[in-house]
């Protein structure tokens, strides 16, 4: 536990860091200066933001922290993809995942401790939920992946993407998740454009709203998974309560705003046998003909006791065919850090699970990958 009383800036948005040195009697500008040390240069120590007066420095070392989640074990996988474990204050962790391609990195954020959502194909929902992480919990994840991240000469940003498909779901901690995306946009901070951050959402629609309103035009992918309502409701709960009507109804008002002309990213789990059939398909393309999309369809990843197995390659492309005929851009996932247990589906981090009162622990005694303390 941390007894800090201490303000952590890390989590601050330009206008919160702004109105807090307005109260102490600084001027506004002082907002982005220590912005851009924190989120440029990764410098968390006050002394050394030495555009600051010296008792501006000193009066902040005394009052403030810079303080993001600490990097406790690495694994890093044969194709290049690295998953952090990060413990928390409360001793939570978390897990983080950054994933190389050619000509750009992402980062796999995590919004919360564990999953309340208990989805059925998601070894995350088998941690049960612990709490909701914060926004210097959240942006801390990229703060400390850029600091682990050498960047290759020539190439300054490693990290170009960042989605919110970790664990949790990101639109039941709507504040903090806001906060923190508005960090990854703000160009005194990581400046990424709004087409490269993207929050998927399992389909909390009043949350969707929420999110069109606050105009930060983020790009929006749908864990869909399944093409009618009694299949959806046994793969993911949340149907129950936002059947997929009213979800594609939230998406179709998110993306028809404001005169960004994006797509939804459609998710679609491929699971032998439960939801990978042509006819399937071909309800999945009725079901979105008027909903501006692509698909994404993502090979199932197995984790231990779970009830499924990934479709074949042939159930796979066939289903991707009638998409495509159907005029729909789609692109299946190739599994990536799948050897470290980092492919999608497969975080676990650290979780007191509280809403089960059960203890689980990570499978540190992984036998794969380059682990260390
Ligand atoms: N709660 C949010 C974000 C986390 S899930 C959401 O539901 O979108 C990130 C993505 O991984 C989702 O599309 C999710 O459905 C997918 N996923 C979960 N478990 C998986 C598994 N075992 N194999 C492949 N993808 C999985």
């Amino acid at each position: 536990m941390n007894e800090s009383t201490k303000t952590n800036l890390m989590g601050m948005t330009r206008e919160e860091l702004a109105g807090f040195f307005v109260a102490h009697g600084e001027k506004p500008f002082r907002a982005v200066q220590v912005l851009k040390w924190i989120h440029q240069r990764g410098i968390t120590d006050f002394a050394a933001m030495t555009d600051l007066t010296k008792g501006l420095r000193a009066w902040l070392s005394e009052q403030a922290e810079v303080r993001a989640p600490e990097i406790v074990m690495t694994q890093a996988a044969r194709d290049g993809t690295h998953k952090w474990l990060l413990r928390l204050d409360d001793g939570n962790g978390i897990e983080t995942v950054f994933i190389p391609e050619e000509g750009r990195g992402t980062l796999c954020v995590s919004s919360q401790v564990g999953c309340a959502l208990d989805c059925s194909f998601c070894s995350t929902a088998r941690q049960g939920f612990n709490r909701n992480l914060t926004a210097a919990e959240i942006i801390g994840q990229l703060h400390a992946a850029r600091g682990h991240l050498q960047p290759e000469e020539g190439q300054s940003r490693v990290v170009s993407n960042v989605v919110l498909m970790g664990m949790g779901e990101p639109l039941l901690n709507f504040e903090p998740v806001v906060a923190a995306m508005s960090l990854m946009l703000e160009d005194n901070a990581y400046g990424l454009s709004k087409r490269r951050v993207t929050l998927s959402t399992a389909g909390v629609v009043p949350a969707l709203d929420r999110l069109r309103e606050t105009g930060l035009q983020v790009a929006l992918a749908l864990s869909l998974h399944a093409p009618n309502d009694a299949l959806r409701d046994q793969l993911v709960p949340l149907n129950r309560k936002y059947p997929i009507a009213d979800v594609l109804a939230a998406c179709r008002r998110y993306v028809g705003n404001g005169g960004h002309h994006s797509r939804v990213t459609v998710e679609y789990v491929l699971l032998d046998g439960i939801n990978d059939s042509q006819a399937q398909a071909r309800e999945l393309a009725a079901l979105l003909r008027d909903v501006p999309c692509k698909v994404n369809l993502i090979p199932f990843n197995p984790f231990p006791e779970s009830r499924y197995r990934r479709s074949s390659v042939a159930a796979i492309d066939r289903f991707r065919d009638i998409l495509v005929q159907a005029g729909y851009t789609t692109i299946t996932r190739r599994p990536r850090g799948d050897d470290i247990d980092a492919a999608c589906g497969q975080l676990v981090g650290r979780v007191e699970d509280r809403s089960r009162r059960e203890l689980r622990f990570a499978r540190q005694d992984s036998p794969s990958g380059a682990a260390s303390p």
